[in-house]
């Protein structure tokens, strides 16, 4: 066969694909990647750049169709970086993400003999997300448009509909571009650092049904923002407009300062009983239907009787805190951005819980900080942690093994920085009781797990 160099075009079979959803397949031994392919794809391919054992390749024609392979309902699901899956039957996608936490507690958590519980599926993988965040721009001929970056790059696919946001965003958008049209209200730019409005962020309570619209912006004030405001409170359930300054040269969306245009500075929404406030600023769960399952399975894991003690450590504003603190008899919650621990605060208050107290830091610096000052005396029955995609801090695994607690509950949304963690906690003292995936982002390659540890000496 002929040297595989760019623009070869062949015909290869999908054997697997990578945990960022990329097909793979082999032309004469040399391992190809193909976007928008599934395991059992037969494709026709062009190889678009090589490094020394591995391409990559685009997709050019699927001869025969793997038998998961599924229409995209999406008419830009190619393009837009958001979904990865979408070609992927829900049933295979499932598969695929229990594998990969699976593989990641194997292989880089050297684990073994654990107890893989089956993933929790979502009901209806569409519209589930009660959070987006739009870039804002302009396309060739100077029109606005709103929608996600294409995979890799930040250029806007336009998205007058996505079929993973919650519907309401049908209505808040057309109002957003229109105002801007009609008004000539720059989208900013990000290579000449010009231009106004650079995010619409939007979020909608779904028991509440309540909504929240927040502009970023590249300045400090609107124009015509009585104009906005009057169109947007047209909207069935508008509850907060807001405007977040964002002057920085920078891909981090949302800067630090937050006005309030019109109505309160949150929403509301519940889980199960409890009801929470939610800021702009804050992190609240994406996935309302399958959160209310993930710290379900964290409180089963818990397996709280009312005399715990425990931590809940990067508690954002209080969810599983105040979930655990109607089973536990006290709860310390601690998180590092300031308004989340305001809505924590908050969240206890308006749900008459008394037993539960935040603390604004880092976990890590948090955590040993107490333990130290408390000469090593404080306890722990049970601590969570829920982190970002890096994972823990060694600090803060380190202060968790000294306090010896009966069980770790491990909420992740990385299994690669879960497996490391839970390998550092199995190295000092911990097994691995149960382990859970939850899919809260279905269509793309995100997987959510929950981990029980015991310590190995129970
Ligand atoms: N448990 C919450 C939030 C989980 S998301 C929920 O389920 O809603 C992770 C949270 O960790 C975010 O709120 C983020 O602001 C916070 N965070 C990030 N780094 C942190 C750190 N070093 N210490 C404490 N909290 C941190």
């Amino acid at each position: 066969m002929e040297k595989i160099v760019k623009n070869t075009e062949c015909i290869i079979t999908i054997e697997d694909i990578t945990s960022e959803g990329e097909g793979i397949g082999r032309a004469d031994g040399f391992a190809l990647f193909v976007k928008d392919t599934v395991m059992g794809d037969v494709v026709k391919v062009k190889v678009m750049k090589t490094k020394k054992t591995y391409g990559y390749a685009r997709l050019m024609e699927i001869i025969t169709p793997s038998p998961y392979r599924v229409d995209p309902v999406c008419s830009v699901a190619r393009q837009c970086g958001g979904c990865q899956l979408q070609h992927c039957s829900y049933k295979k996608q499932l598969e695929f993400k229990e594998n990969k936490v699976k593989n990641c507690l194997e292989r880089i958590g050297k684990l073994e003999g654990f107890e893989m519980e089956p993933i929790i599926g979502m009901e209806e993988p569409y519209y589930y997300r009660n959070k987006a965040q739009y870039p804002v721009g302009k396309n060739k001929e100077g029109q606005v448009v709103m929608g996600f970056y294409a995979g890799r790059t930040h250029s806007i696919i336009d998205t007058p509909h996505c079929y993973i946001q919650a519907k309401e965003n049908d209505k808040i958008l057309p109002v957003i571009r229109s105002y801007m049209e009609k008004y000539h209200v720059e989208p900013y730019d990000e290579a000449t650092h010009t231009g106004l409005v650079r995010h619409v962020l939007t979020r909608v309570g779904y028991t509440t049904k309540e909504i929240m619209v927040c502009l970023v912006i590249n300045g400090t004030k609107i124009p015509f923002e009585e104009e906005l405001v009057n169109e947007l409170k047209k909207i069935e359930g508008m509850t907060s407009i807001t405007i977040n300054i964002n002057q920085q040269k920078t891909n981090v969306i949302l800067g630090n300062e937050l006005v309030t245009i019109w109505g309160t500075d949150y929403i509301t929404d519940y889980i199960g009983d409890i009801k929470y406030q939610i800021s702009p600023l804050s992190f609240y769960q994406v996935n309302p239907v399958q959160t209310k399952k993930l710290y379900q399975t964290a409180l089963d894991y818990a397996g709280l009787t009312g005399e715990e003690i425990v931590w809940d450590l990067y508690c954002g504003i209080g969810t599983i805190s105040l979930f655990l603190a109607q089973k536990a008899k006290q709860v310390y919650g601690v998180e590092i951005v300031p308004e989340a621990i305001k809505d924590a605060k908050q969240n206890a208050q308006i749900n008459n819980i008394e037993n539960a107290e935040f603390f604004v830091g880092a976990a890590e610096e948090i955590l040993p900080q107490k333990y130290a000052e408390s000469k090593g005396k404080m306890k722990a029955d049970v601590i969570v942690v829920d982190p970002p995609r890096k994972g823990c801090d060694e600090a803060l695994l380190e202060t968790i093994v000294k306090m010896q607690p009966k069980k770790v509950v491990y909420v992740s949304c990385d299994p690669a920085t879960l497996s490391r963690d839970l390998k550092y906690l199995v190295e000092n003292g911990f097994r691995v009781e149960k382990v859970r995936a939850c899919d809260m982002f279905s269509e793309t390659t995100h997987v959510e797990s929950v981990v029980l540890l015991c310590r190995a000496d129970t």
